[in-house]
């Protein structure tokens, strides 16, 4: 999932872009509001974990711009304080959940779970296709019942397309959902890990469901793809 942290103390910022990465997730920062609101407007992010108390413009108009502007994206609120009144007008704004300072990382995790799944509409957490099986809860994964070993962002790529079955998904939407905004498009980065993915989740089945179309990306589906 692509994730957009806005958050102005830099050791936090880097606490919670690590901590998500090492999740799989794809994650942009921005130090400011006016950045944040920015990226958050012209990228297509899954998730926003904003800051209220932010440089140039807080967390709150930062939030209730991008609702006013039709971005649907959820939106976890970080307040400094247990203060009523600022979740409040978080809610008001349009968050969808607060987190409160100082938190544990693991809470952040379960919360940026909760709102994923929530968005993704699934009361099963279980994506299926198939034989295959993914957990985003306990981020396993299993064709015919046998566990496969995958590293992070194999991981990251395998549920993007997961969550988009049976559509064919180009490289330019693979690099916007499962890499941060540095990915260069150019490069064939997505190629070499759609090729790991095969071999882990393909080979020596005999229904291949990692699908190749041809000048336009890649599918996932247990049919076929006429190509
Ligand atoms: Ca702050």
């Amino acid at each position: 999932m692509k994730i957009l942290v806005v958050e102005d103390e830099e050791r936090v910022a880097l606490f919670i872009q690590k901590g998500l990465r090492e999740e799989g997730h794809a994650v942009d920062t921005a130090a400011d509001g006016e950045d944040g609101g920015f990226l958050a407007e012209v990228n297509d992010y899954d998730l926003i974990v904003l800051d209220i108390m932010l440089p140039k413009k807080n967390g709150i108009s930062v939030c209730r711009e991008l609702r006013d502007r039709g971005v649907n994206t959820p939106v976890l609120m970080l307040t400094a304080r247990d203060s009523v009144e600022d979740r409040v007008r978080g809610l008001d704004a349009g968050a969808d959940d607060y987190l409160v300072k100082p938190f544990a990382f693991e809470e952040l995790l379960a919360r940026v779970r909760a709102l994923l799944r929530r968005q993704s509409d699934s009361k099963t957490p279980t994506l299926v296709i198939g034989d295959l099986e993914l957990n985003p809860i306990s981020r396993s994964v299993t064709r015919n019942s046998k566990g496969i070993r995958l590293t992070t962002k194999e991981y990251a790529l395998l549920e993007y397309m997961l969550r988009n079955p049976n559509k064919v998904l180009s490289r330019t939407l693979i690099g916007e959902h499962v890499w941060d905004m540095n990915f260069d498009p150019e490069s064939n980065v997505i190629d070499v890990y759609v090729s790991h993915l095969r071999a882990k989740v393909d080979k020596g089945h005999e229904t291949a469901l990692i699908h190749t179309m041809r000048g336009q990306g890649y599918m996932i589906s247990t049919d076929t793809p006429p190509n």
